[in-house]
């Protein structure tokens, strides 16, 4: 039988890594799931002024006090990324690429995707635009695959698509050097947007089109609503109350998630609450 964790934290930025620490603090079985990195939009930052006791750190120097903070307090970070989270009545379902956790509370803490969708990757969603290639590589045997890539860990993905297709293109929209098995072709170009007629068959690309079976779309973050069917999202934030709470019980989200401003100290802060909301909702059912 599968461990229930009292709390499941999804996401490794400020929001999560502060609910974890008041996990632990408040003695949960909880698991943080994220990257070594903890957050690409920690490490991208050239100088931060604004993250109280922290004067003029780089988000380099930052994440290296956030992973010594951990380390003090023995917490460690489950590199998977959550494709789906389902409601079970009295628990939660997390779905990783081929594990499902389970949990009776869960802190949504991943973050936000700047930008719109492309054109078409809404309306083509499932039918042959998928944000998984892992989960979806089988669906795609001998077939013609994209995969639109934010960063160079998603190369993986492109990998192990490649052992399966007939064919990879990758798209890469990020700066760091590309390595990728050599039967993939990689296209340094703009995406613009997904067409086809009952299910996606062309990748308009600004300089060249691309016939393609699907598409994978590879972000930081999967947009709320997919990530947790029945979650009340609103401009592609999530809404909470004061105390952090979704609309679904025993779900809580905190940082970049639920709105602006987009900022460390307040993604820590209400991380901070998250997590003692969670608490005392597990609490009020002993
Ligand atoms: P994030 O930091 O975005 O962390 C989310 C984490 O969740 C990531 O690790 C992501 O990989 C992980 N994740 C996402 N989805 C999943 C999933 N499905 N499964 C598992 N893990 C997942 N703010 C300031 O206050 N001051 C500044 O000076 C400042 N400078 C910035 C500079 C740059 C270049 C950028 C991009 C942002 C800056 N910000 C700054 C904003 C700040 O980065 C964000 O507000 C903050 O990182 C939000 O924290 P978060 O924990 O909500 O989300």
């Amino acid at each position: 039988m599968s461990t229930r964790y009292d709390i499941a934290i999804v996401g490794s930025g400020p929001a999560g890594l502060s609910a974890a620490l008041n996990a632990k603090i408040r003695g949960k079985n909880f698991i943080i799931f994220g990257s070594d990195d903890l957050s690409n939009k920690l490490i991208k930052a050239k100088q931060i002024d604004n993250y109280l006791g922290f004067p003029n750190v780089s988000g380099i120097e930052l994440k290296n006090s956030f992973v010594n903070h951990l380390n003090k307090m023995d917490i460690n970070i489950t590199n998977e990324k959550i494709n789906n989270i389902y409601a079970m009545g009295d628990y939660y379902a997390l779905m990783a690429n081929d594990q499902v956790y389970e949990a009776s509370t869960i802190i949504l803490a991943s973050g936000v995707n700047f930008g719109k969708p492309f054109k078409g990757e809404e309306e083509f969603l499932g039918k042959g635009v998928g944000y998984c290639a892992t989960c979806d590589a089988a669906l795609y045997k001998n077939k013609i695959v994209a995969v639109i890539a934010q960063n160079k860990k998603d190369e993986s993905e492109a990998n192990f698509l490649s052992t399966v297709a007939s064919k990879v293109y990758y798209i890469p929209m990020y700066k760091e050097e590309i390595s990728v098995n050599k039967d993939i072709e990689v296209v340094k170009d703009i995406p613009l947007k997904i067409t086809g007629v009952n299910k996606a068959d062309q990748l308009v690309l600004k300089n060249t089109n691309l016939d393609i079976d699907g598409v994978f779309i590879l972000r930081d973050s999967i947009s709320p609503a997919h990530l947790v069917p029945g979650l009340s999202v609103k401009n592609n934030h999530v809404e909470v109350d004061n105390n952090m709470k979704t609309n679904l019980d025993g779900c809580f989200a905190a940082g970049d998630i639920v709105g602006q401003p987009h900022q460390y100290i307040k993604a820590a802060g209400e991380g901070n609450i998250a997590a003692l909301s969670a608490c005392s909702y597990l609490d009020s059912k002993d």
